[in-house]
């Protein structure tokens, strides 16, 4: 059995599969296990030790793992869709959204920011940081760039702050991680769109916003509005994007992924027993998911163990 991605619920559909007594292979592209929550949220908050500890557990029942490959590049999807008896997609939302205002090209995106600051060689701050996002990501963001600007500027004048079209009422991250964030100091410019990054001599200025009117229409959907001519300029040297992200289905051949249907809300469609519509692939986490979260990954990867059982004990 196959599972791609080693994200809470890669992991957890491996480990309840070896308890059920079959060879699982676990591909992931990082040098470790743990998907989002390994690169994600910042040290302070999740050391990598004590995702190890539970990776190093589910190996030493015999899961095997395979870092630092990409599926569709240091081995192809073919290959492990026809090797395997069954193939489980635990991928997440690797993929930072941008906004694609003009100049959106300087900015840094959120999950390769944080990436790089947990495993990587770390990012040079600027003294005057604005991140767009009004979720947790982009809290986790701004509370590790106001971090690195005291570690970076020890002593002098740094400012990090955060624009976002939801207003205080409708922000999306938590009331406690909004509350944490302005303790350690983060600015927050609720109820502005971002319209363009200004940029002088290559070098980023600050973030020019427009008034928004509204975020959702009638029917609920996310189709924001603004008030184009009542703008705010914000003054920055780094803007980072944390608007979300989303899934990377490219390394599945055409063929097999037009046989792969999704919800309305371009989740990954399953059934009762984390089954796709693509035979013997079977889904969870953030790619079947409204709400983003590693418990929900977890349960579905239960769900998942269990329909993988029945299916390959013959009950297709
Ligand atoms: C900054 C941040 C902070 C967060 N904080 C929290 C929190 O505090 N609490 C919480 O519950 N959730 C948090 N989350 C959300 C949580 O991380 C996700 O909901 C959860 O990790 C989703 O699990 P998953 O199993 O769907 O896969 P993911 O964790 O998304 O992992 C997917 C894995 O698949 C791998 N992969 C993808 N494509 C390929 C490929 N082609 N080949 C090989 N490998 C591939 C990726 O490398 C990745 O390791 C946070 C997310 C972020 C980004």
């Amino acid at each position: 059995f196959a599972v791609i991605g080693a994200g809470p619920g890669g992991l957890s559909v491996a480990y309840f599969l070896k308890l059920k007594g079959y060879e699982v292979t676990v591909f992931d592209s990082l040098p470790g296990g743990g998907g989002m929550m390994r690169i994600g949220p910042p040290l302070y908050r999740l050391p990598i030790e004590s995702i190890d500890k539970d990776v190093n557990y589910i190996a030493s029942l015999g899961v095997k793992f395979k870092f630092n490959t990409t599926v569709g590049k240091d081995i192809s999807f073919e290959e492990i869709y026809k090797n395997y008896d069954a193939v489980y997609l635990g991928i997440g939302t690797t993929v930072s959204r941008s906004t694609h205002v003009k100049n959106s090209d300087k900015a840094y995106s959120a999950l390769p920011f944080l990436k790089e600051n947990k495993i990587g060689k770390g990012v040079k701050v600027g003294r005057e940081i604005i991140v767009i996002g009004g979720g947790n990501v982009a809290m986790d963001v701004a509370r590790e760039a106001l971090r690195l600007q005291h570690i970076q500027y020890p002593g002098e004048k740094v400012v990090t702050k955060t624009v976002s079209l939801e207003d205080w009422d409708i922000m999306p991250a938590t009331k406690e991680e909004i509350e944490e964030a302005k303790a350690e100091g983060i600015q927050f410019n609720p109820g502005w769109g971002p319209k363009e990054i200004k940029v002088e001599d290559g070098k980023v200025k600050g973030l020019l916003c427009m008034k928004v009117k509204s975020v959702f229409d009638e029917q609920g959907r996310f189709r924001p509005t603004f008030y184009e001519e009542k703008e705010m300029f914000l003054e920055g040297d780094m803007v980072i994007e944390a608007i979300g992200q989303v899934p990377d289905f490219s390394f599945i051949p055409k063929e097999l992924f037009d046989k792969l249907e999704f919800t309305p809300r371009k989740k990954v469609k399953i059934d009762e027993n984390g089954k796709t519509s693509l035979p013997k692939v079977f889904a969870g986490g953030d790619i079947v998911n409204l709400n983003l979260d590693a418990v929900t990954a977890i349960a579905d990867a239960k769900r998942a163990a269990e329909g993988i059982d029945l299916y390959l004990k013959g009950d297709k």
